[in-house]
């Protein structure tokens, strides 16, 4: 029996490392669904970068692809130095809330300013997962987790909205709880040019329960659709909701390789 996405896996990676219900699956599906709508048969266009996490090794080892496994945080700056490097490939960072919104933040903001060609698709599970449910920055407020046990005394970072704010020419939110929905974004964000950012609000089976007092996958997907809702991203946050959509400037605004390029 063969799978749909079986050309772009590698066989041998198979079952995943995550942990069951993990939303990690979900949101390479997502993916995956939306770069073979857009009638790419093999990922031989791409190149995946990825820092440490959980989620970072959705395309590492997974996809068959050419990727990098980098330093925690350190991603972007590497999938600087490919596209600048290799400018007709589509560059494609897979990252956590604790690598790409915590340590890789300062990355990330530049470049959105810079309009860096590239797609980041960071998966947000709301906590540090790989290394055991510590706080994140995009922890919800009044959050137990294993480095709050009184609830989070800080309000979490909305990362659409910041890199809206730096200059990003694309910017989405979707959830794992939403799969379809999910991977129109990431056809559209494949479809744009410039700086790109899907944020995909996911699951992490193994610290909810403690965070959210989810005890099954079921329960934590159930969860996650309490936390969002389908209205403009660019509202921000409401009432602990985290809103749903996509968002993109009006105008065209040129690309950092782009730019270099043409200064030669
Ligand atoms: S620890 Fe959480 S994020 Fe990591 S694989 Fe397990 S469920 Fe997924």
């Amino acid at each position: 029996m063969t799978h749909p996405l079986d050309p772009y896996l590698r066989p041998e990676t198979l079952p995943t490392p995550f942990c069951p219900g993990c939303g990690c699956g979900i949101v390479a599906s997502a993916f995956l669904r939306a770069a073979r709508e857009l009638g790419h048969s093999d990922l031989s266009g791409f190149v995946f970068v990825s820092g440490i996490g959980c989620s970072s090794w959705i395309p590492s080892p997974h996809f068959k692809a050419d990727s990098i496994h980098i330093l925690h945080g350190r991603s972007i700056p590497t999938a600087m130095g490919v596209k600048a490097v290799r400018p007709e490939l589509e560059v494609v960072v897979f990252g956590g809330d604790g690598d790409l919104a915590s340590i890789g933040l300062g990355h990330l903001v530049h470049a959105a300013r810079r309009n860096l060609e590239v797609l980041v698709i960071m998966v947000n599970n709301m906590v540090y997962g790989m290394t055991g449910g510590q706080l994140a920055p995009t922890t919800p407020r009044g959050a137990v987790t294993a480095t709050s046990p009184y609830g989070n005394p800080e309000s979490p970072i909305d990362m659409v909205r910041t890199l809206a704010a730096a200059g990003a020419s694309y910017v989405a939110r979707g959830c794992v709880a939403y799969p379809r929905h999910l991977e129109k974004l990431m056809l559209e964000a494949l479809q744009a040019s410039g700086f790109r950012f899907v944020e995909a609000v996911s699951t992490c089976t193994t610290h909810f329960q403690l965070m959210l007092g989810t005890k099954s996958p079921v329960e934590a997907l159930k969860k996650l659709r309490e936390l969002v809702e389908f209205r403009d991203v660019m509202q921000g946050p409401r009432e602990g909701r985290l809103p749903l959509g996509s968002w993109r400037p009006p105008g065209r605004r040129p690309g950092f390789v782009e730019s270099l390029r043409g200064l030669r």
